[in-house]
């Protein structure tokens, strides 16, 4: 079978992801290959579908023992036999795994890192057809990488005791060269086709807001997106707390995950999340590992992460699926305070002071970073891509900074005060003062240091005290960028240039672009309001169909499936195959009950 027909037939789409075809090109033909896409690039179908191709039994090796069940049982859905082995099966269900294992039934096998070593699984793989060895999360061999497992190490020894050594092909969603080379040589693979495809997730949008109260933007946002499933991540266990009840109060079906919570309880909001029970997750970042829910439509930060590497993993969880989704990150300057504090107290203990300081430093440079994407007002995708260096049009024109409007704004008479205040102080005190104490001046503060210098006595005092302090800053900083206002750099004292004399005595005016709050966003993947009763009602089928087999919804079909289905509309058998994610044994099992969902709304109209 060809890879294409294969993804047609057995998935329902119609063309390959970026790096998806090359790798599998190189796969059947016979080359061993690492792969390292984005989280929600399409890894899975890099070794399912040679899986198919190339018969015999693909082994699949994959750290995530909670998430064997449900992708074996999209699989099977799918039409493709497979099963998998892990410590949660009992006897008698492993007896039966491993009799049809030795038949040959499966295509695909999946089992834990763990099961390499136990002489009765060395036993079936040295006995059955094992054209592939697929090694899933393949930066769990790396102990750079953040989730090491010692168990990975074993990977190489296994395939070289094998009667005939399998292609062996990695996959990792990890871009940094350390990790990747350790993969290379830890797995021994040899001459492998290294892909890394772009890590721009074109579908996501992302967005910083630094609102008044995040209570009222969170609430709003999550109104906004009813229906939809999301993750509210928060800094604190304290924060997830005190999020998740103000959403409960306010009718929103929220569930919560941190690390205070009891096992049992963790693992029942999660599933709660997972099966569509409650929409919205409210977690800090101990919620993600393991977490494979494709149908995420939306991603909002309650607070600002510790570093850009940690808010492109959580931000990326947000659709996986290929649907346009939203990436929102809730900005307030005390939440610089709590990542310090944070990175302050959560060192190791097993550090040397000088390691110790070490790693502080790098935090601190990675948090720098993190503050940068929260207030720049350049492309936001541009700026992670910068991060991670990946390359990149100017602007993309569809992250927040892109597509927020400015109103130009007469600043005359402001910059004017602020000018005049910072010659003041100067003559006042015969030096220069910084940013920080101008503003206080400008604003009236009755801070300490104003007080002792007696700036307080200024005329100038207080000139702009009607204004934010946020205003007050984004004025001065744009007087600095416009020349007017510049630093010392030996004593961080800001100075008048003499350019400054145009706006304080040749009567130059000035106009300062001031961002308009983004008026409230489309929501993502907006449909049509016919499509979208229509997809409420697809929904419900798929619900219906997904408690009957016990399985999440997304393993029937994603939100993406549905959305297309809606858009479509297919009456006919042929037509509902068209849609984008029907595959034939799914077309099949389920084609009557969404046809006739179909059918039934169109009788309504
Ligand atoms: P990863 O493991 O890289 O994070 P997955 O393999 O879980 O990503 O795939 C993410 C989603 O993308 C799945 O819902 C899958 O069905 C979908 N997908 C993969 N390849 C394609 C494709 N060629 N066309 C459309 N959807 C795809
Ligand atoms: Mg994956
Ligand atoms: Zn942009």
């Amino acid at each position: 079978m060809q890879p294409r027909e294969a993804l047609r037939q057995y998935f329902g789409h119609s063309d390959f992801r970026r790096g998806q075809h090359k790798l599998i090109e190189a796969v059947l033909g016979g080359r061993d290959v690492l792969g390292v896409m984005p989280t929600g690039g399409g890894k899975s179908m890099c070794y399912q579908i040679p899986a198919l191709c190339l018969g015999g039994t693909t082994l699949v090796i994959s750290p995530l023992i909670s998430l064997m069940k449900d992708q074996v049982a999209a699989l099977t859905d799918a039409g493709v036999p497979a099963g998998y082995i892990n410590s949660s099966l009992s006897g008698e269900e492993l007896r039966d795994v491993y009799r049809r294992a030795y038949n040959g039934e499966y295509r695909l096998l999946y089992v834990a890192p763990e099961r390499l070593g136990a002489p009765g699984f060395v036993k079936l793989a040295q006995t059955i057809s094992i054209p592939l060895i697929a090694v899933d999360e393949a930066h769990c061999i790396s102990q750079w990488g953040q989730d090491f497992r010692p168990s990975y190490l074993e990977i190489a020894d296994f395939i070289d005791a094998l009667p005939q050594r399998p292609v062996t092909a990695a996959f990792t969603a990890t871009a940094t060269a350390r990790v990747q080379e350790d993969i290379g040589r830890l797995l021994r693979l040899r001459g492998p086709l290294r892909e890394v495809t772009g890590f721009d997730r074109p579908n996501l949008y992302f967005e910083v807001r630094t609102p008044r109260s995040k209570n009222g933007t969170l609430l709003a946002l999550v109104r906004e997106r009813v229906g939809r499933c999301g993750i509210v991540y928060c800094a604190t266990r304290a924060a997830v707390e005190r999020v998740c009840q103000s959403l409960q109060d306010a009718g929103i079906p929220a569930t919560r995950y941190h690390a205070g919570l009891d096992e049992e309880e963790r693992r029942r909001n999660q599933d709660d999340f997972q099966f569509d029970r409650r929409t919205v997750m409210v977690a800090t970042n101990a919620f993600g590992m393991g977490i494979d829910k494709s149908n995420v439509s939306y991603v909002i930060h309650y607070n600002m992460p510790k570093s850009l590497e940690a808010y492109y993993q959580e931000a990326g969880r947000a659709g996986r699926d290929g649907e346009p989704a939203d990436c929102i990150l809730l900005f307030a300057p005390a939440d610089v305070e709590t990542a310090r504090f944070l990175i302050d107290n959560g060192g190791s203990d097993a550090l040397s002071e000088e390691e110790a300081a070490l790693v502080r430093r790098r935090d601190m440079e990675r948090l720098q970073a993190m503050v940068g994407y929260c207030r720049t007002a350049k492309c936001l995708r541009g700026y992670i891509l910068d991060y991670f260096g990946q390359p990149h049009a100017d602007a993309c024109g569809s992250c927040g900074n892109c597509r927020a409007k400015y109103r130009a704004e007469d600043i005359t008479t402001h910059a004017q005060m602020i000018l005049s205040c910072a010659v003041r102080i100067r003559d006042a005190l015969g030096y220069g003062v910084g940013k920080t104490l101008l503003i206080q001046v400008l604003r009236g503060s009755r801070d300490q240091r104003v007080l002792q210098l007696r700036l307080d006595k200024l005329p100038t005092y207080g000139l702009l005290a009607e204004l934010p302090e946020s205003a007050v800053r984004a004025r001065v900083e744009y007087l600095e960028m416009e020349g007017y206002l510049k630093t010392d750099p030996d004593h961080g004292a800001l100075l008048l240039t003499p350019q400054a004399r145009e706006v304080l005595f040749r009567g130059k005016t000035l106009t300062m672009p001031v961002r308009i709050e983004q008026e409230e966003r489309a929501k993502a993947g907006a449909l049509p309001p016919a499509d979208a009763d229509l997809f409420q009602a697809l929904r419900a089928t798929r619900a219906q169909i997904a408690r009957r087999r016990g399985v999440p919804a997304y393993v029937v079909f994603s939100d993406a499936t549905l959305t297309d289905m809606a858009r479509r509309a297919p009456r006919t058998m042929a037509d509902f195959l068209e849609v984008s994610g029907v595959g034939q044994t799914k077309a099949r099992q389920y084609g009557e009950a969404f046809l006739e969902t179909i059918a039934a709304h169109a009788g309504e109209k």
